[in-house]
């Protein structure tokens, strides 16, 4: 009977690892598969031990998370670095539209009055919300992080206590 408790630090058939879709279960491998499990949200997934890897399969285009030895990283944008320029592109995407708009309606400012008035200042918001929702689901791709199966398991765990 192996001891997985200790070799966690490596991708291996008998070890015990945290969850990379919903983060809050564990994942095991299936007895007489090569497939892992998770306990919480019922994901299947392959590992590949050769190159540390584990694919989830049952979604298309399929996710693949790397083992670094703690913990999963995004796989197929390994070599991406969500770094300082991008930070700055992220939030001069979210910042700049928005601020263009407004400073247009400053500079022009609708007729007071007219029926039309509330348009500019609810363009501006409409512009912030849609370049924030965009940045947020880049984030969310990038990190492979799935919101939804995510707040799913969250949900049946606070429903089962
Ligand atoms: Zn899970």
């Amino acid at each position: 009977m192996p001891n997985s408790q200790h070799s966690t630090n490596r991708l291996v058939y008998d070890g015990i690892y945290p969850c990379p879709i919903c983060r809050l279960g564990q994942i095991q491998t299936m007895p007489l598969m090569d497939a892992m499990a998770c306990h919480s949200c019922r994901h299947i997934f392959t590992p590949d031990l050769d190159r540390q890897l584990l694919k989830m399969t049952d979604r298309q285009p399929p996710m693949t998370w790397r083992w670094n030895g703690k913990t999963w990283i995004g796989g197929h944008l390994e070599g991406v670095e969500w770094g300082w320029g991008t930070w700055i592109l992220a939030v001069a995407f979210i910042v700049l539209p928005p601020t263009l708009i407004g400073l247009a309606a400053y500079t022009f400012p609708p007729t007071p009055g007219s029926r039309l008035s509330w348009f500019p200042l609810a363009w501006t918001g409409l512009t912030f919300l849609s370049h924030l929702g965009i940045i947020g689901w880049l984030l969310m791709e990038f990190y492979q992080f799935p919101l939804g199966v995510y707040l799913r398991v969250r949900r049946q765990q606070f429903l089962s206590r």
